[in-house]
C-alpha cells in the first residue's frame, strides 16, 4: 500500500486560480519523496489538501491506504505535518512541548515520555531537553518542531519547505534529522524550490510546474537528464 496516493487532484480556489490541474502521484512506504518547483507551483496546496487544511476540487487522496474522503481522521492519524511557522511556546521545556503534544493526542504520559527521550535524540536535542526553549539556537528550534510532529509516531512525516530562509548550517542540522527519522522507517515527503535539498536527501521526486506534474522519477535518473 503507497503512504501516499493521489489521483487526478484538482484546486481551483474561491478567486478563480487554478493552482492544480490533475495531479497524480504515488510515494512508496518506506521512501523520501521531494516535491521540487518554483513559488506558485502549487506544493503548498498540494501539502494542504493531503493533511485536510485545505478543501479539493477534485480527485482523491489516500493516505497509507486511507481515503480521507471516506474517514478523515483515520488518514490523519498517519500523517505528521511540520509547519513553517515554528509555533511551540519558548516559555516551555522541550521535553514537555513534546509530552504535552502527546498529551493533545490522547497518548499515556509514560508513553509519551519514553517516545520524548527518543525523538529529541533524533533530533540532537536530549541533552536540551530540560533547558527553557526561547533558548535554543534557531537550528535547535527547528529541530524540535520536528521532533515534536515525530510524537504520534506517524507513517507518513510531510515538512512544507522546512528550510525556507534557514541558513546551510542548519539546513544540515535539519538533513541529518530527517534522514535518521527516515532511516528508522518513516515516509517523509517534503516540498522544495532547491534542487540541492532534494539531491541531498531524497530517492524519488517529482517536478510541479503551475499545478501540473511535468516530471517524475528517481532522483538518479532525474540528474541524468539534467
Ligand atoms: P507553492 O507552494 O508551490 O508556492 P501554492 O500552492 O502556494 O504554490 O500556490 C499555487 C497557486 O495558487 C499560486 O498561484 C497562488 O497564488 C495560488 N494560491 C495559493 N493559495 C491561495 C489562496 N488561499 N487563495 C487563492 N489563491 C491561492
Ligand atoms: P508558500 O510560500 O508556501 O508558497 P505563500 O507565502 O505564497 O506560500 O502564501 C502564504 C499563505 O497565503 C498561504 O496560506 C497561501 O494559501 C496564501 N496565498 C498564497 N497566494 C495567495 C493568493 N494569490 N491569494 C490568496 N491567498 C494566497
Amino acid at each position: 500500500v503507497p503512504a501516499l496516493s493521489v489521483q487526478g487532484l484538482q484546486k481551483t480556489y474561491d478567486n478563480g486560480v487554478e493552482a492544480l490541474k490533475g495531479v497524480s502521484l504515488e510515494v512508496a512506504p518506506g521512501d523520501f519523496y521531494a516535491l521540487l518547483g518554483p513559488n506558485g507551483a502549487g506544493k503548498s496546496t498540494l501539502i494542504g489538501i493531503v493533511s485536510s487544511l485545505v478543501n479539493k476540487t477534485a480527485g482523491t487522496v489516500q493516505v497509507c491506504g486511507i481515503d480521507i474522503d471516506a474517514d478523515r481522521s483515520a488518514a490523519m492519524r498517519q500523517l505528521g505535518l511540520v509547519p513553517q511557522e515554528i509555533n511551540f511556546n519558548m516559555f516551555e521545556k522541550p521535553i514537555d512541548i513534546c509530552v504535552n503534544y502527546a498529551g493533545f493526542y490522547g497518548i499515556p504520559r509514560e508513553v509519551a515520555l519514553t517516545r520524548a527521550e527518543a525523538v529529541l535524540r533524533d533530533a540532537q536535542l536530549w541533552e536540551k531537553a530540560n533547558v527553557m526553549s526561547r533558548t535554543l539556537s534557531g537550528g535547535m528550534k527547528r529541530r524540535l518542531m520536528i521532533a515534536r510532529a515525530m510524537m504520534t509516531e506517524p507513517r507518513l512525516l510531510i515538512l512544507d519547505e522546512p528550510t525556507a530562509g534557514v541558513d546551510i548550517e542548519i539546513r544540515r542540522g535539519m538533513w541529518q534529522t530527517l534522514k535518521k527519522i527516515n532511516a528508522e522507517g518513516t515516509t517523509i515527503i517534503l516540498t522544495t524550490h532547491y534542487l540541492e535539498e532534494a539531491e541531498a536527501l531524497c530517492r524519488n521526486l517529482a517536478i510541479i510546474d503551475h499545478g501540473r506534474i511535468v516530471a517524475e522519477g528517481s532522483m538518479k535518473s532525474m540528474l541524468a537528464r539534467l
